[in-house]
């Protein structure tokens, strides 16, 4: 019998994109506007906050877990769905694209864990799995994410 693999969802804004120091050029390149994400450009130019990408490619390879993207879009700008889209074939290829969902409501996927940098907003206090809170005291960077599930499902 197979064991059943534990289901990880994983934001993106502030836990594998840096929104922060990429809203900043942004703004800086329209400082008339109030949301200057309402320009394309902002989403697909983040750069990949620090170990996101190799921490996630190692959750994504391993056997015991399902992993995918959950992330919101910003609905007053439709850019950012595809934006998103494009991000995540650049730095983590094709095979994550097919594991990448563009949600509002987070609490709406059935799953184990949810990486995720807000505690609410978008449904994450009404995940059905365990909220794992990017940027906490717990949380604060990627390898205190990959060192909790080593011990959770390596022991
Ligand atoms: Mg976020």
């Amino acid at each position: 019998m197979t064991e059943k693999k534990a289901i990880v969802y994983v934001d993106m804004d502030h836990v594998l994109c840096d929104y922060a120091a990429g809203f900043v050029s942004h703004k800086a390149k329209y400082p008339a506007l109030a949301f200057p994400q309402s320009k394309p450009g902002l989403y697909e130019n983040l750069d990949p906050i620090p170990d996101a990408i190799e921490s996630y490619t190692w959750l994504h390879e391993h056997p015991k877990l399902d992993v995918y993207i959950l992330t919101a879009p910003s609905i007053k700008n439709p850019h950012s769905y595809a934006e998103k889209r494009i991000w995540v074939e650049k730095y983590l290829g094709m095979a994550v694209v097919e594991n990448l969902i563009i949600s509002p409501h987070k609490h709406l996927n059935k799953g184990d864990y949810l990486i995720d940098d807000m505690p609410s907003g978008q449904g994450q206090n009404n995940f059905e799995g365990q909220l794992i809170l990017f940027g906490s005291e717990e949380f604060p960077d990627w390898s205190s994410v990959t060192r909790y599930f080593k011990c959770k499902i390596e022991s």
